[in-house]
């Protein structure tokens, strides 16, 4: 070993991953895809087998002060399967891992058993195995979902072709100003513990921090309308950085029109009284759990009246401009000023 030291915030955490991944090179032939995707693909005979993982730790992903046991059971249940979702795939099975401190009761472990019982139960899981051990340092839940689809449906960062337009579910920024919400009330009662959390007015902002659904049916929908997305990907991180995972991995330019980015009036409201930009929630604050997908102009007619489907813009040709156009007509680069948890910049 070299006594050299870089920082992990210098290189960032795709840089991390990326320097993991080119130290592995596939071996077996039947691991079509490794890393660099929401799951990795396995092949299965006719089907293809996917498989992706993610972790929650506490005080990193969570604060017990605000989230309910059984909220985060059903969150890290559904942040898995939104990777799977992402591939255009149904989940059937997870496995789990638990640290826990003696902090925690057998109730709380109920507790967090129920939300992840829920969560089975609505998304049709299985829960088949895991692995539970002491932990000196809170609760970490790794949670790692088994999917599978039909191979000629997988869909992967990487398939987009230029003129295909570019849509969004739901709506973007809501989990991240229910975040600020939350953080704003746990300071109020740190000072005061008379005071009563104000939330009713957020709830909806509040629902998307603690209960977030992975978008499975719209999946359903898309298999139901003939509908294959050329490219897919969860918004995770935020819509700017997986437009730009998009991009990279089909080798094209992205456009959008801020115009059309969906944000719900509450969120946009509450950005303002937080003093913050609504599209720099939008764009930068993550946890939305919607999917950010490309379809060919030819099957625009199968979605266009989809009332939770936004078409905010087409990929092109020219791979180095990622670009929005302003509401006032200016061409604005997309970055992704990203969340990175290596500078400590936030709990993601
Ligand atoms: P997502 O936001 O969809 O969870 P990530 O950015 O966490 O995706 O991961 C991107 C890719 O890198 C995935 O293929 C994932 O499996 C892989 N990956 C992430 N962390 C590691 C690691 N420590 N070792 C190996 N592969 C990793
Ligand atoms: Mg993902």
């Amino acid at each position: 070993m070299s006594e050299k030291r870089t920082e992990i915030s210098s290189v960032g955490e795709f840089g991390l991953i990326d320097r993991i991944h080119a130290h592995f090179p596939i071996t077996n032939a039947n691991t079509q895809k490794g890393i660099g995707d929401d799951a990795a693909i396995l092949r299965g005979g006719d089907e293809s087998i996917l498989v992706s993982t993610d972790m929650l730790l506490e005080g990193v992903h969570f604060d017990l002060s605000y989230m309910p046991l059984q909220h985060l059971g059903y969150k890290a249940v559904a942040v898995n399967v939104s990777d799977i979702a992402a591939m255009n795939a149904r989940p059937e099975q997870i496995v789990i891992s638990l640290a826990i401190s003696n902090r925690f009761s057998v109730e709380a472990v109920d507790a967090l058993y129920e939300g992840i019982r829920a969560a089975c139960t609505n998304y049709n899981i299985d829960l088949v195995g895991g692995d539970t051990s002491a932990s000196v340092s809170g609760l970490v839940i790794s949670i790692t979902a088994i999917g599978r689809a039909a191979k000629e449906k997988i869909a992967t960062r990487g398939g987009a072709k230029a003129n295909d337009i570019i849509c969004v579910t739901g709506d973007l920024g809501a989990a991240y100003m229910g975040l600020q919400v939350l953080e704003r009330e746990k300071q109020v009662f740190l000072t005061n513990p008379e005071m009563q959390p104000d939330l009713e007015r957020y709830e909806y902002l509040v629902g998307r921090q603690l209960k977030p659904e992975a978008r499975m049916d719209i999946i359903h929908e898309l298999a139901d309308k003939n509908c294959m997305p050329t490219s897919m990907i969860d918004i995770s991180d935020g819509l700017a950085s997986e437009l730009l995972h998009l991009s990279k991995n089909s080798g094209l330019g992205v456009k959008i029109f801020e115009e059309k980015i969906p944000i719900d009036n509450l969120t946009y409201e509450t950005a303002i009284e937080f003093k913050l930009d609504p599209l720099t929630c939008a764009f930068n604050g993550g946890e939305d759990y919607e999917l950010l997908f490309t379809i060919s102009p030819a099957d625009f007619e199968k979605l266009k009246n989809h009332p939770d489907i936004h078409f905010i813009g087409h990929m092109h040709d020219n791979a180095n401009q990622n670009v929005m156009i302003s509401k006032q007509q200016t061409v604005v680069p997309i970055s992704a000023q990203g969340w990175n948890h290596f500078k400590g910049e936030r709990i993601e």
